[in-house]
């Protein structure tokens, strides 16, 4: 079960709660001078983003009222949860990569041919690594 902590009532059931969208997205102060493009943009175009998001959310088998969230859409975790009309928090810090990961940094040498001395492969790019690849040169 997931608890979101409403700001008004408190931790409570995911199922009370409904999705409102994105936060933070200000209606236009003159819509009618928008052209179709513009308010098309305003009702349709969201960041999308992959990691932490600013949402909307309703708790409406609760108070009824609707405030804001800071959730992670990778990981569906609720980061706080802040009142309507408040300013957005900063997001959290990342947290660090597991000791195991790869070092970012092999995969940028490998990708150049910076290291080379012999120059036998200079004009090579990481596409020919690729399966399937091989032959793209004959
Ligand atoms: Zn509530």
């Amino acid at each position: 079960m997931l608890l979101i902590d409403c700001p008004h009532c408190g931790p409570r059931n995911e199922v009370e709660f409904h999705y409102g969208g994105e936060a933070h997205v200000p209606y236009p102060e003159d819509p009618a001078s928008l052209s179709d493009r513009e308010w098309a943009h305003y009702l349709f175009y969201r960041a999308n983003t992959k990691g932490v998001l600013a949402e909307r959310w309703q708790h409406a088998a609760g108070c009824r009222k609707w405030f804001n969230a800071l959730r992670d859409t990778r990981t569906y975790r609720f980061e706080r949860t802040y009142p309507m009309g408040a300013p957005r928090p900063a997001p959290p810090e990342e947290p660090p990569l597991p000791a195991d990961a790869a070092d970012p940094d092999l995969f940028a040498a490998a990708a150049t041919t910076e290291g080379r001395t012999d120059g036998s492969l200079a004009d090579d790019s990481a596409a020919d690594a690729l399966p399937g690849n091989e032959d793209h040169h004959a």
